[in-house]
């Protein structure tokens, strides 16, 4: 079928003043089209290979953000786009009266490479999020009754943006305007062990945590702390449940965060990284607590559909091996060694942290506030990086990124630092 005329269609389009017709947008549309909630950059991405990235005006940037630790393998790599292509001709979508392959088998894998034995599928981390914080509550009713709710959280961790989520963060400004918020929430000190002793009691039913912060501040979880929450958390029947929405899928130099230290929580959630830019999440769990979200209880209807599911499916093939993982360990050499020169010469990191590719440089005191001063310098040398709140600037790139592309992002962020340096001197 030919569509003759689309406005018997889409109705007549509607004039905007910037002079838009069906063939250029700017992103001046944005502010007039978009709630405000984001402030993107003054600029449009429109295509990506690899680790680089093109506007609108065909300028090129060497991409360290990596969609916010999402495209784990960078852009169009050859073989999502190809397994994306042959699934969408196949099938894509059915809802959860029916299971489908790509989901069997991207749960198969994830059960086969982790401790967990049973996967719930939806399409976010904070959606992912949502279902371990529900599926902890439900567990400790049904096996200890409803007096045992409390989830106890860490002050700067960041879990998501539903209600739920951000009433489990650790930013009060995520939710301050939007209570009342869930109840029986409380924030313990991330690596304090007596923060956390002081809050846990027999009401806990679960502890959650980052095994590294990341939107916090790119701030890993020492192992004794991590071991120590792990023995409270028996102590009290608490669940412990890790967020690896950022840390996941090779993201540390691991699978997971949580095999660095050997410390195994009871519920894993993770995202990001899974889908490789394809919008996927999942919630991995024991066979212990999986009962608890029985048939009815907890749903999602494009959780586990199958272009979701096949993407994620060859995104833990690739990583999943000794070269890639130990290649993410190699690529924190060069980002880590990089940066220490980067600071010999300009001396404004007080100092780099994180592990794998999710690297945290934290500014000196005089420039606290102000990471996102560097950002929008490095912008405009052709580099993408992070922020990790208003003191750190934070990298998380494509975890096969090549390291001439380091080197060549190193030396534009070199570049923008010096740039920043001297508007302030000028
Ligand atoms: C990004 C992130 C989330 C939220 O994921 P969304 O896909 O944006 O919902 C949750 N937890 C952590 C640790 C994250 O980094």
């Amino acid at each position: 079928m030919t569509i003759k005329d689309p406005a018997l269609f889409y109705g007549p389009a509607r004039e905007v003043d910037t002079g838009m017709t069906t063939e250029k947008v700017t992103r001046a549309l944005f502010d007039e089209v978009m709630v405000p909630n984001y402030n993107p950059q003054q600029m449009v991405p429109v295509r990506g290979e690899g680790s680089r990235v093109w506007d609108q005006d065909n300028n090129e940037y060497i991409d360290f953000a990596g969609g916010i630790a999402v495209n784990a393998l960078g852009h169009c790599h050859p073989e999502l786009v190809s397994v994306l292509k042959e699934q969408a001709d196949q099938l894509w979508h059915l809802s959860n009266v029916f299971t489908n392959e790509p989901a069997l088998r991207l749960a198969k894998k994830l059960t086969d490479a982790t401790f967990a034995d049973k996967v719930f599928f939806c399409n976010s981390g904070a959606e992912a999020n949502e279902a371990a914080f529900k599926l902890a509550r439900k567990y400790s009713y049904d096996n200890f009754g409803p007096e045992k709710n409390e989830i106890i959280s860490f002050k700067q961790g960041f879990h998501g943006r539903t209600l739920f989520t951000v009433s489990v963060g650790g930013q009060p400004k995520y939710r301050e305007g939007f209570e009342p918020a869930p109840e029986a929430i409380t924030h313990a000190e991330f690596n304090n062990l007596d923060s956390l002793k002081a809050l846990i009691s027999d009401k806990t039913c679960a502890v959650v945590l980052e095994p590294t912060q990341g939107e916090g501040g790119v701030l890993p979880g020492t192992e004794a702390f991590l071991k120590g929450v792990r023995e409270l958390c028996d102590q009290h029947n608490a669940l412990l449940v890790f967020d690896e929405v950022q840390t996941g899928v090779g993201r540390t130099g691991y699978l997971y965060a949580y095999m660095a230290s050997g410390v195994i929580p009871d519920v894993l959630t993770t995202a990001k990284s899974l889908g490789g830019g394809f919008p996927i999440g999942a919630m991995l769990c024991s066979d212990k607590v999986a009962p608890s979200l029985g048939f009815g209880t907890h749903g999602s209807t494009y959780g586990g559909n199958p272009l979701a599911c096949a993407v994620a499916e060859k995104v833990l093939d690739i990583i999943n091996q000794p070269e890639v993982l130990e290649g993410v360990n190699a690529k924190n050499a060069i980002f880590v060694e990089e940066l220490n020169k980067l600071n010999e010469r300009f001396g404004i990191f007080k100092e780099v942290r994180g592990s794998g590719l999710l690297i945290g440089t934290e500014l000196i005191e005089q420039w606290h506030g102000k990471a996102g001063e560097f950002l929008a310098a490095a912008r405009e040398q052709g580099l993408m990086m992070l922020v990790a709140g208003p003191n750190v600037i934070r990298f998380a790139p494509s975890l096969i990124i090549p390291d001439e592309d380091i080197r060549t992002g190193m030396a534009k962020l070199g570049a923008a630092i010096a740039q920043v340096l001297e508007n302030a001197e000028g």
